[in-house]
């Protein structure tokens, strides 16, 4: 089974992968993480999306593509979970083309429904954790990259719901509730 959990920064898409991951040995496919990675890292490309990234912005169609091409070639185990990507339609139509060259297909959309004065308070307070832990917040954990990851969010991400719901991909799930009744829902959805 694939899967798109689809949502705004701070929808909870991270914490139901890592869930889906463990209760379904599915395999989370995270272009933030691969991006982050190759920032910490150093790569070439790393180097590149680095600014980008820190204030919000989205990464060229072409970057996030060839990262996921990458890793569809590898092991599939109970199947892929993409999160946060696709983001923009291009990368919605390379996907489809890439699971059609692997002989794999979308199975579900999951669109987490929730609303932006939340994710302003768990961004900020993913930040404020990272710190008491002794971490660092994630550089695009401001108030300032927020909007500007919002802001990408709607322009560019949304149109995904529409496209979605004319293929008949998508489920709605309420990303406000507890954490544990949003995996109820979502295991409800994937059956
Ligand atoms: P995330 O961890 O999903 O919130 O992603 C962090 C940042 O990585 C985003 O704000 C973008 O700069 C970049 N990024 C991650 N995934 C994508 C994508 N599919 N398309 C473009 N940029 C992305």
């Amino acid at each position: 089974m694939n899967i798109i959990l689809l949502g705004p920064p701070g929808a909870g898409k991270g914490t139901q992968a890592a869930h889906l991951v463990e209760s379904r040995d599915m395999i989370q496919l995270s272009t933030g993480d691969m991006l982050r990675a190759a920032k910490t890292s150093g790569t070439e490309m790393g180097k590149k999306v680095a600014a980008i990234m820190d204030a919000g912005e989205l990464v060229t169609d072409e970057i996030v593509i060839g990262l996921i091409r990458e890793k569809l070639e590898g092991d599939k185990k109970g199947g892929f979970i993409f999160d946060g990507f696709p983001r923009t339609l291009t990368q919605a139509d390379a996907l489809e083309d890439l699971l059609e060259e692997t002989g794999e297909k979308l199975d579900a959309v999951i669109a987490l429904a929730v609303n932006d004065e939340v994710l302003v308070d768990r961004i900020v307070g993913r930040a404020a954790e990272a710190v008491a832990a002794g971490g660092t917040a994630r550089a695009d954990d401001n108030e300032e990259s927020l909007k500007v990851r919002l802001m990408e969010y709607y322009k560019k991400t949304n149109a995904l719901i529409g496209y979605y719901h004319a293929k008949g991909n998508l489920v709605w799930v309420d990303g406000l509730a507890e954490i544990d009744d949003v995996k109820a829902e979502i295991a409800e959805a994937l059956g």
